[in-house]
């Protein structure tokens, strides 16, 4: 790979450089669509604004758990779209979700055949980026599955005569001269130009633009934590704009809620948040009272805390029960991590007391939490000001001191919302109408998201639109050249036929082993008369069977958790 050296740039000049497809970020959904380009023979290029080896983004960064709306990816499309319309009360586009639905497993299989190596680490954690994060407060990319992944799909796309240009960054689109598309860049200050029959859009949003995040979503953008790598400025979606796309779902994003001191502490975020703590209590905000629903779970919360008018005012008050339990549940648990970590945690007897460390009004957090209580013991929160649901997350009284109260902000990890796309990741214009030879996948797109439930689905599968994308691009080269329409995967998954065999035979092989074993001795014991060989021969095939026995339940679970399903 080269690292912004000159080798593999394309030479600057007036002159536009000829490919198939031009991908605009180097992320997950980059690759995916790059690699996939290249694999179905088209000469691909992508350009990547960051100029390092290991330049920065999203996937770089991320958990590296591939799922549907919490949900295995491995369902049936069937029950996975039923989950994505769930989640998004109906909001979804219905040919985005169908796409999502029905290509996410096809997603982690293709990354598979690439290479990439995943762990199954239970419930809908069936598909984790290998190795995963450490487990620990802050940040743990390097060396980990996001990073890894990357490193791979490049290597995968260089060996197809494919390319990751860095320090390139793309300014605007030029459809003047359909069927070509002109894409106009800055390569390290200079102006270049990229021409292709198709450009695939993959900048991963616009979480770290604050322009768009106030235009949006929150009022005052610099009061959330970016919750991720801050390289997703809204570039692709200003450049589909401008060439008449349109955008989709634009006001939420995907979050959690994080300590407040994250804005300035790194130790705190990405993890741990806080979300558990928040479901389970309440949020309360400068004058003592609930402002949102926190029983529609920690990612619409996040966007309410996104929507105050002061966005650093939300803190999470609970009580010891709660701290000892969900406090404890998650990945990353904020007990003990975030007073570990630094993260500012008040402890008072009495809510009267806590009010005062929180710096809300006594009598006002008193009434907020007696209400509350109230309403939790007679089960009738829905009837709150404002109403709190109780199906999706138990709400917990505030009752055994002592009581807690962590100050928040909200975490933006990525927007939900985008441009518009079609099931293939085409760009739309405002009639729902393809602009040719335009596309878009990953974070960048919306209309899969959002809407008033806010509903998340996920981040990493968001790489369906690069694969179908992709493939999409090459069935409309076959069609003008007339060429059979073939979709070839040409790096085969690896097998591992003997793994597989131990697992399936390993408990037979060690009871033949300690049977065989015991034969000779029994044979040796009649042959000379000697009972102590058939003693010996007993007590070895019975360590035989306990080490072979081990040795294949250990193969057993490294095969659950790493093998290609
Ligand atoms: C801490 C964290 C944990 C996460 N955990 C999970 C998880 O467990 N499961 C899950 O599903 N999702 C998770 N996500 C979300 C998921 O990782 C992202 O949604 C996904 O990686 C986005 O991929 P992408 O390719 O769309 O964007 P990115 O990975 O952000 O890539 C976009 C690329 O485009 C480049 N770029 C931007 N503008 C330009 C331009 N004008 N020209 C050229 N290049 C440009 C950027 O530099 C970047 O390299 C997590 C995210 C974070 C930050």
């Amino acid at each position: 790979m080269k690292s912004g050296d000159g080798l593999g740039l394309p030479r600057m000049s007036a002159v536009a450089t000829r490919h198939d497809v031009v991908v605009v970020g180097g992320g997950i959904a980059g690759l995916v669509a790059a690699g996939r380009a290249a694999e179905l023979g088209l000469s691909v290029v992508v350009l990547e604004q960051g100029e390092g080896e290991r330049y920065l983004c999203n996937t770089r960064y991320t958990g590296g758990t591939f799922h549907v709306g919490y949900t295995d990816v491995a369902k049936p499309a069937a029950e996975l779209l039923g989950v994505i319309d769930k989640a998004t009360a109906g909001f979804s586009r219905p040919d985005v979700a169908r796409a999502i639905a029905s290509d996410a497993h096809r997603l982690v299989l293709w990354l598979q055949g690439q290479g990439v190596r995943f762990l199954n680490l239970g419930k809908y954690h069936t598909y984790v980026l290998a190795p995963p994060s450490r487990t620990g407060p802050g940040l743990d990319w390097e060396g980990r599955g996001g990073d890894v992944m990357m490193q791979g799909l490049e290597a995968n796309l260089v060996k197809r005569g494919g390319s990751v240009v860095r320090g390139t960054r793309a300014t605007g689109l030029d459809v003047s001269g359909a069927p070509v598309v002109r894409v106009h860049a800055t390569q390290r200050g200079a102006p270049v130009a990229f021409d292709a029959d198709a450009v695939v859009l993959a900048d991963g949003g616009f979480p770290a633009d604050p322009s768009l995040i106030r235009e949006h979503i929150s009022p005052v953008p610099e009061k959330l934590q970016q919750r991720n790598a801050r390289t997703s400025r809204g570039d692709a979606l200003r450049m589909a704009q401008a060439v008449g796309g349109a955008t989709v779902g634009m006001d939420c994003f995907y979050g959690h809620l994080l300590s407040r001191d994250a804005m300035t502490n790194d130790a705190l975020w990405p993890r741990p948040y806080v979300d558990a703590l928040a479901v389970a209590g309440i949020a309360v905000g400068p004058d003592g009272r609930r402002f949102a629903d926190e029983g529609e779970g920690g990612v619409p919360l996040a966007n309410a805390v996104a929507r105050q008018p002061d966005p650093l005012s939300a803190t999470l008050v609970f009580d010891h029960t709660v701290w000892m339990d969900a406090g404890t549940s998650p990945l990353i648990p904020a007990n003990p991590h975030l007073p570990k970590a630094g993260g500012t945690f008040h402890e008072a007897g009495s809510i009267a007391e806590l009010a005062k460390l929180i710096g809300v009004p006594v009598d006002a957090l008193e009434r907020t939490v007696a209400d509350y209580n109230a309403a939790v013991d007679a089960k009738a929160t829905a009837g709150l000001t404002p109403p709190r649901r109780a199906d999706k997350y138990a709400p917990a009284p505030i009752r055994k001191a002592p009581f807690y109260g962590i100050p928040v902000c909200a975490g933006i990890t990525n927007t939900m919302g985008g441009i518009a796309v079609d099931g293939d990741g085409a760009v739309l214009d405002a009639h729902d109408r393809p602009i040719p030879g335009v596309f878009a996948a990953g974070a960048a797109t919306g209309g899969l998201e959002g809407g008033p439930a806010i509903g998340y689905v996920g981040g990493l599968v968001k790489a369906v639109l690069g694969l179908r994308a992709a493939e999409r691009i090459a069935a409309v080269r076959d069609e003008r050249s007339g060429a059979a329409h073939t979709l070839p995967t040409s790096i085969p998954t690896r097998s591992y036929p003997m793994v597989h065999a131990l697992v399936k035979y390993g408990h037979a092989l060690a009871i033949l082993a300690a049977l065989a074993c015991l034969a000779f001795g029994i044979a040796f014991a009649v042959r000379d008369g000697a009972i102590a060989y058939a003693a010996a021969s007993l007590a070895v095939g019975v360590l035989l069977y306990v080490l072979l026995k081990s040795y294949t339940e250990l193969v057993s679970i490294i095969a659950d958790m790493m093998l290609p399903k």
